[in-house]
C-alpha cells in the first residue's frame, strides 16, 4: 500500500471477490426479507465489522485498513447493487471517524479511532435538524461549557445510526451570536449510550427510527440532548471552538464520492435487471430488447450507467490525490445519483406490471434512489457548488 492508501490490483481484487461472496452467501438470499420489515440487519453489520468495512478510511496506525477513496468507492458501489442501505451502516460512521481523523488532537485520535475502527463503537455524524438541512448555520443545538464538560442541548433529526449506535459527531453552537455564523459551531464526539448499561446517555433522548420510502433496515432517527454531558477534552473536536462548520463540510466531500458511488451501484444493477429481463419477456412474438423503444432505452441507460461510473472514478482519484475536490464530488454525486433514479425508473418501466411487484428487485432499487439525491447536500445545492467552484477556479 502507497501513503495514498492504494493497494496493489490483485490485493484490490481479493478484497472485492472476497465482499462479492459475502454479498451472494449472506446478503442476497435476506435483503429483501430485512428491507420489506425495515428491520435492523444485526448480524450483517456484524459481519462488516468483522471485514474492517467500519475501518475502512481509518488510517492502519489506529487498526483501520486505510484504504483509498478508489477502492472505498468500488466497494460502495458493489454493495449497493445488492443492498444499498448496508452502505450507510459504515459510511455515516467513518464520515464521523474521519472528523476525529482529519482534525482531532492526538488524544482523540488515540481515544477514538481504534473504538471506531473495530466498530466497538458505532455511530454517525448529526448536522440535521428539524429546523436546519441545507442551511446548516441556522443549526439550534448549543452546547455551554460547564467546568470539564459541554452541556448540549437540542435537537437532531434525520440522523443515521441514531438509534442503534453508540455515539454521534454532533455539530453544535458554542457561540450562538457568533457572526458570521459559522464562527460560534463546534463539533463534539458525544457517546449517545451509557457504556455500562446499554441505555440513554444523560441527557440523551433516542427517539424514533423514522418511517422511511426506501434506505430501509438503516435506523434514521431523531434524538434530543438536554444539558446532556459532553466531556469536553475527548469531546471537543481539535480541542478549539469555532471550527465545526469547516469540520462537517469538509468532511462530506467523501461523503459524497460515497453517495455517488452508491448510485453507480443502483443503476448498475437496474441496468442488469433490464437487459436480462427484456431478452425474457416476449410481446408481439419477439422478446421486448429487439423492439427498438426498448433499445433506445437500455442504450440511454447503459451510456449514463457507464458516465456515472467514470465521474466517481475522478471524483475518487482526485480526492485521493488530496486538495480541494468539492465539485468533481459534486459532478459525480449530482450525475450519478440523477442516474440511479433515471435508470431504476426506465427499468422499472421496462418491467411492466412486474416492476411494480414486490417480488422483482426494481421496485426496491426505485425506492432507494431518490434519497440520494437528497442526503450529503441536495442535488440543487451540487450544481450551485459546482458552478461557484468553476467560477473560482477561472477567474478572468
Ligand atoms: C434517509 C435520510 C438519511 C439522512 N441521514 C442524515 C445523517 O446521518 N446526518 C445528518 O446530519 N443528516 C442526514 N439526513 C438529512 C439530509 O442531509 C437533509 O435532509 C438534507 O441536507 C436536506 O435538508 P432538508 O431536508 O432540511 O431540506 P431543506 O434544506 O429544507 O431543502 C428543501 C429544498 O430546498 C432546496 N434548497 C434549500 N436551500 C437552497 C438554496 N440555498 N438554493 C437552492 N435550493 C435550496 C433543497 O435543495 C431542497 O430541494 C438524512 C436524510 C435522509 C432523508
Amino acid at each position: 500500500m502507497d501513503d495514498s492508501g492504494l493497494i496493489s490490483d490483485a490485493d484490490e481484487r481479493a478484497l472485492l471477490d472476497s465482499i462479492d461472496r459475502w454479498l451472494t452467501k449472506k446478503v442476497a438470499p435476506v435483503a429483501d426479507r430485512f428491507e420489506q420489515a425495515d428491520e435492523y440487519p444485526t448480524e450483517l453489520v456484524r459481519d462488516m465489522c468483522e471485514m474492517g468495512l467500519f475501518g475502512a478510511l481509518i488510517e492502519p496506525q489506529w487498526g483501520g485498513l486505510g484504504l483509498s477513496a478508489l477502492t472505498y468507492s468500488k466497494i460502495v458501489a458493489r454493495i449497493s447493487e445488492e443492498w444499498m442501505s448496508l452502505t450507510g451502516f459504515f459510511n455515516s460512521h467513518l464520515m464521523m471517524a474521519l472528523v476525529v481523523q482529519k482534525f482531532g488532537t492526538g488524544a482523540q485520535k488515540d481515544h477514538w479511532l481504534p473504538r471506531f475502527a473495530t466498530g466497538e463503537l458505532r455511530g454517525g455524524l448529526a448536522l440535521t435538524e428539524p429546523d436546519a438541512g441545507t442551511d446548516l448555520q441556522g443549526i439550534r443545538t448549543t452546547a455551554r461549557r460547564d467546568g470539564d464538560d459541554y452541556l448540549i442541548t437540542g435537537a437532531k433529526l434525520w440522523i443515521t445510526n441514531a438509534i442503534e449506535g453508540d455515539i454521534l459527531a454532533v455539530l453544535v453552537k458554542t457561540d450562538p451570536g457568533a457572526q458570521p455564523r459559522h464562527r460560534g459551531m463546534s463539533m463534539l464526539i458525544m457517546p449517545t449510550r451509557d457504556a455500562d448499561t446499554g441505555a440513554d446517555a444523560k441527557g440523551v433522548t433516542r427517539g424514533r427510527k423514522l418511517p422511511k420510502l426506501g434506505y430501509r433496515g438503516i435506523d434514521t432517527g431523531e434524538i434530543g440532548f438536554a444539558d446532556a454531558p459532553c466531556d469536553a477534552r475527548l469531546g471537543l473536536v481539535g480541542g478549539e471552538e469555532g471550527k465545526g462548520f469547516l469540520m462537517a463540510t469538509g468532511g462530506l466531500e467523501i461523503g459524497r464520492v460515497n453517495v455517488a458511488a452508491r448510485g453507480v451501484g443502483v443503476a448498475r444493477r437496474a441496468l442488469k435487471e433490464a437487459v436480462a429481463y427484456a431478452q425474457v419477456r416476449q410481446t408481439m412474438g419477439k422478446p421486448i430488447a429487439q423492439h427498438q423503444a426498448i433499445q433506445l432505452k437500455l442504450g440511454e441507460m447503459a451510456a449514463k450507467t457507464r458516465a456515472a461510473e467514470l465521474l466517481v472514478e475522478d471524483a475518487a482519484r482526485a480526492y485521493d490525490r488530496g486538495g480541494r475536490v468539492d465539485m468533481e464530488a459534486g459532478m459525480a454525486k449530482w450525475f450519478a445519483t440523477e442516474t440511479a433514479f433515471e435508470v431504476a425508473t426506465e427499468s422499472m418501466r421496462i418491467h411492466g406490471a412486474n416492476g411494480y411487484s414486490k417480488e422483482y428487485p426494481i421496485e426496491r432499487l426505485y425506492r432507494d434512489a431518490p434519497l440520494m439525491m437528497i442526503g450529503e447536500g441536495t442535488n440543487e445545492m451540487q450544481r450551485i457548488i459546482i458552478a461557484r467552484q468553476l467560477i473560482a477556479r477561472n477567474p478572468v
